[in-house]
């Protein structure tokens, strides 16, 4: 059999050995493909690392293990709630596991299966000593009060709390866990437990957190947008970029996009998004922070005070622009919001989000031969610091602003570099490829010194 068929047929064995074993699991299923798409046929091409024998890729795709479990609360009005909360410590190879919470109320098994597993190969990227989980609740805080929230996390962490720990595992904030939400975690950690330690990152600059982490994963974001753009020979100076999302990730790519001299001209919420065609400057940028993290209110806001344009129920990607970067959750893209991107001008597209294209719109990018950085590469710049904050809390310090920028910076300059060594063919960089080869391959060999376990 001819190379590229063997590998077609060790690809087709592999997915329908995973789908049988997750059934009903699209998000994970989702990203599972998108991996095995490239890191199968490498492992067919390297017979001498063993890898196949060793399963590797079916150990990573199934959980060290998953705890679900019961949280019980009572809101304002002195009613009971239930929300299910869930941890998935996936692999814990290159270092204990790491990755965010996430409360929404799309959470599920396989959304948090996907998450954890993409969480493998962005760790990996960091070049830090990062394991990987995921963890969440299908609990809006949206619409609850502080005391409900409070109420929500201490329950939440009451049953947490057994399954992790400094050098265990190290949960985070994701969407629906911000600094308010990992400071009522982090507080009933400690009283449970009785001890101050790192248990959780994004923690705030008093107790332990790391400056430049609330920022990271859209600083992250743009660098290496900065450098792939770069490495084709075009700059951000004076581009047109698109955000989606309003949230943390969001408000700090714009940031740091206009900081680089490019203009932004949406932003977005689940309600719909804003195109203002002057550019999101520091001022509007401000109007943003203070409507979406203190008075939690919706982005029309904008619009109205503004006069900018609201699109109600729809998503950006049908306005014009040089870069796009999907901020705000997974599956925003598909195959007609690609083609408009495309059809419109778009010359790359960095996640900030995790897997915000869909398979169909990631095959369409490749095709138009446009830049297209997958997450786990192009957003890994939050759980970096992250890592960060962990080093600076076993050394008991902080820390500067420049410190931990200059880290950050150089770790995403990496990121990318290993990309080029990886995924390059033909003179231009197949990013999937190598975000994903290159993330798989330190933990593969780490679990091969490991031996089967
Ligand atoms: N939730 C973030 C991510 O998707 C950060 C995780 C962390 O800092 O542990 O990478």
């Amino acid at each position: 059999m001819a190379a590229s068929s063997q590998a077609d047929s060790a690809l087709a064995s592999f997915m329908e050995w995973f789908t049988a074993r997750n059934p009903g699991e699209p998000e994970f299923t989702q990203a599972v493909s998108e991996v095995a798409e490239v890191v199968v046929p490498y492992i067919a091409a390297h017979p001498e690392k063993g890898y196949a024998e060793a399963k590797i890729l079916e150990r990573l795709t199934e959980p060290d293990r998953v705890f679900m479990f019961r949280v019980p609360w009572m809101d304002d009005q002195g009613v009971f709630q239930v929300n299910r909360g869930y941890r998935v410590q996936i692999n814990n190879a290159i270092g204990p596991y790491k990755g965010g919470l996430r409360f929404h109320p799309t959470v599920n098994l396989s959304v948090l299966k996907f998450l954890a597993f993409e969480q493998i190969f962005k760790n990996s990227l960091t070049t830090l000593p990062l394991g990987a989980g995921k963890g969440g609740a299908d609990f809006d805080p949206k619409g609850k009060s502080d005391a409900e929230v409070m109420r929500f996390c201490q329950s939440f962490m009451t049953e947490l709390c057994k399954h992790i720990g400094f050098v265990t595992d190290v949960p985070a904030g994701d969407i629906g866990v911000g600094a308010r939400e990992i400071g009522y975690l982090f507080g009933q950690y400690k009283r449970i437990r009785g001890h101050f330690t790192g248990v959780l990152t994004g923690k705030s600059l008093q107790y332990g957190g790391s400056l430049i982490r609330p920022e990271a994963t859209g600083y992250g974001n743009v660098y290496f947008s900065r450098e792939a753009i770069q490495h084709v020979d075009r700059s951000l100076e004076g581009a047109v970029c698109s955000v989606s999302g309003s949230g943390n990730v969001a408000q700090y790519t714009i940031e740091k996009l206009n900081e680089l001299g490019a203009k932004v001209v949406t932003v977005s919420d689940s309600s719909g998004f804003v195109h203002d065609p002057e550019g999101i400057d520091k001022a509007r940028l401000a109007f943003i922070m203070a409507l979406k993290n203190e008075r939690r209110g919706r982005i029309k806001e904008y619009a109205d005070e503004f006069g900018a344009s609201f699109h109600e129920g729809q998503k950006p990607w049908g306005i014009a622009c040089d870069y796009a970067y999907p901020s705000a959750t997974q599956n925003e893209i598909d195959e007609d919001d690609a083609r408009a991107l495309i059809e419109n001008g778009c010359k790359g597209i960095f996640e900030g989000a995790n897997m915000p294209c869909t398979h169909a719109a990631i095959g369409l990018f490749q095709g138009a031969e446009l830049l297209y950085a997958p997450g786990k590469a192009s957003n890994a710049g939050g759980v970096a610091t992250s890592g960060l904050e962990m080093s600076q809390n076993k050394l008991g310090l902080q820390w500067t602003r420049e410190e931990v920028d200059q880290k950050l910076t150089a770790i995403m300059r990496d990121i990318h570099q290993k990309c080029v060594e990886h995924g390059s063919t033909d003179g231009s960089v197949d990013y999937v490829k190598g975000a994903n080869i290159a993330g798989f391959e330190k933990v593969a060999q780490a679990m091969m010194s490991q031996g089967l376990v």
